[in-house]
């Protein structure tokens, strides 16, 4: 018998599992991948806080109230639809939080600017996201928590009203495992499940994969069957065109999470030149990022396998990507264009704040989505496309002279989505009737309650967030358990 379960490996689950063991529960943290790290190991690793020792050592005075009122910006339109409650919470302790992740062994270089935030807020991990892992993995064996890889959580169970427990799939066999205080589901988005993609957005949304195959929802799933409800489940960041990862991974996703080597590198931001850095910067950033809408605004041709373009570059390529030939495409550059998007303003793809990425740089670090020929039929050949349709598709869009260079394949993916489960300030799951559902806790994009994280690294900072309190709030009741039983 545990006193509390943690559904998932990821930043939010780990953030649980660790809070919770620090204050004495026994917990059993159950992930259903090989190893731990969720969408939180996949992620850019941007971590967005007020209050930070980065932000102070800049003479940055900045405070949470700031934040709360700066983040609708970034919501526009959809501000309306916001839970400003769970922001209040996210603003008021993330600050807390980024100690916590300091003092727990991760790095950030930062802050950087990223209006409408009145301050820079924005913090990146170093040297890559597997840091976050790493290091609570660490931490949180180093407590005592009991972490099994391998087993995939199927269903929650419940003692009379209470969630007491879940069932899950282990070495093919399925095992009940039982939580005196609660269940903390944390299992991340719904970026790949089909079915819920269909529900919430559309038949067309559906066939788009997400940037985390097993990103299935299946917290949100296993939550709806007792009664909760799942809350701006139409929301995403994407669909959206991107370069395919390429076959190896890059030497930033290599490095090792060391600490050494992550204040190395921070040392390296402020001191060393940027011509310096910025090679390193280039492989980063022409990984798996997004081509600039722009280029398609300058008259870049968006065609299939076959050569074809399937409809107007500048209306959402995204949503009929899917259904291309092995659902890819390719953007086509003449030389001018080429030309055009070797230098600021004009770039391939940016991360926000670091850098910016042009041809030169996608020629040298991305060789495996750059092909060049001098003629539109000679890139059909390398290619493997019908010249004539590429002839056609340039012509169409009014490209020049060659020599013509062809980026891709590009491929339509989500990269994360909203649709959390309707949770209080203290991250309890709300079922039938709008009462919390005894025993049941959610956290991360799990448990996103309607809470709008748009700009950089909210998300991360909800992951954290949301996890230490809700891993907090099932502890409680684990010793409230007790208590009653002792009495
Ligand atoms: C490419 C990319 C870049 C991003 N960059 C940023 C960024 O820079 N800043 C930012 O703030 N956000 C970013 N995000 C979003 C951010 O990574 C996520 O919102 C955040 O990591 C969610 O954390 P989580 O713990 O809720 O979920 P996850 O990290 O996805 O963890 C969920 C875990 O639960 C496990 N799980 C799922 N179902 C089960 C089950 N049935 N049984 C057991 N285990 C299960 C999963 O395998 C996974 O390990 C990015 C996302 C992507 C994909």
């Amino acid at each position: 018998m545990h006193d509390v379960i943690v559904v998932g490996g990821g930043g939010a689950a780990l953030a649980a599992a660790i809070e919770a063991r620090e204050r004495g529960a026994r917990v059993l943290l159950l992930e259903k991948n090989d190893r731990l790290g969720g969408s939180t190991a996949w992620s850019i690793g941007s971590v967005t806080s007020t209050g930070t020792p980065h932000q102070r050592r800049r003479g940055i005075a900045d405070n949470t109230t700031d934040h709360w009122v700066d983040m609708p910006g970034f919501a526009g339109d959809l501000d309306a639809r916001d839970n400003a409650g769970l922001r209040r919470v996210l603003c008021d302790h993330i600050p807390d939080t980024f100690q916590w992740l300091l003092d727990s062994g991760v790095r950030f270089m930062g802050p950087m600017p990223e209006p409408p935030h009145r301050q820079p807020r924005m913090h990146n991990v170093l040297p890559n996201s597997r840091s976050f892992i790493y290091h609570l993995e660490r931490r949180a064996r180093r407590a005592g928590v009991d972490i099994r890889t391998g087993a995939c959580v199927t269903s929650l169970w419940r003692d009379g009203e209470r969630v007491a427990g879940v069932e899950a799939q282990v070495n093919g066999a399925s095992v009940r495992f039982q939580a005196r205080g609660g269940v903390v589901l944390a299992a991340g988005d719904f970026t790949n499940s089909p079915e819920l993609k269909r529900r919430f957005m559309g038949e067309q949304e559906s066939k788009v994969e997400g940037v985390n195959p097993t990103a299935t929802g299946d917290g949100q799933r296993m939550a709806e069957a007792l009664g909760a409800r799942i809350v701006n489940g139409d929301l995403a960041l994407g669909p959206e065109v991107r370069f395919i990862a390429p076959a190896t991974e890059n030497i930033v996703r290599r490095l090792p999470p060391w600490r050494w080597l992550a204040m190395l590198m921070q040392w390296s931001m402020d001191h060393v030149p940027g011509w310096l850095l910025r090679p390193v910067m280039m492989k980063f950033l022409t990984t798996a990022l997004a081509p600039s809408p722009a280029l398609f605004e300058a008259g870049a041709a968006l065609v299939n396998r076959r050569g074809e373009r399937f409809g107007d570059e500048c209306d959402r390529p995204a949503w009929r990507l899917p259904d291309q030939p092995d659902k890819v495409g390719y953007i086509l550059l003449d030389r001018a264009l080429a030309q055009r998007f070797s230098a600021w303003p004009n770039f391939i793809s940016t991360a926000p704040g670091i850098a910016y990425a042009y041809v030169d740089d996608y020629r040298r670090n991305r060789r495996d989505v750059c092909t060049q020929a001098p003629t539109l039929d000679t890139l059909a050949a390398s290619l493997g496309m019908d010249p004539s349709a590429l002839r056609a598709s340039a012509q169409a869009r009014g490209l020049g002279a060659g020599p013509y260079l062809a980026l891709g394949p590009v491929r339509s993916v989500f990269v994360h989505s909203e649709g959390g489960l309707l949770v209080d300030a203290h991250h309890r799951v709300i079922g039938d009737g709008e009462a919390p559902i005894p025993g049941l806790y959610a956290a991360g994009s799990t448990g996103q309650g309607g809470l709008l994280l748009k700009g950089h690294g909210h998300h991360l900072a909800w992951a954290f967030v949301s996890g230490r309190r809700a891993g907090a709030e099932a502890a409680a009741a684990a010793d409230a358990a007790a208590s009653a039983i002792s009495h």
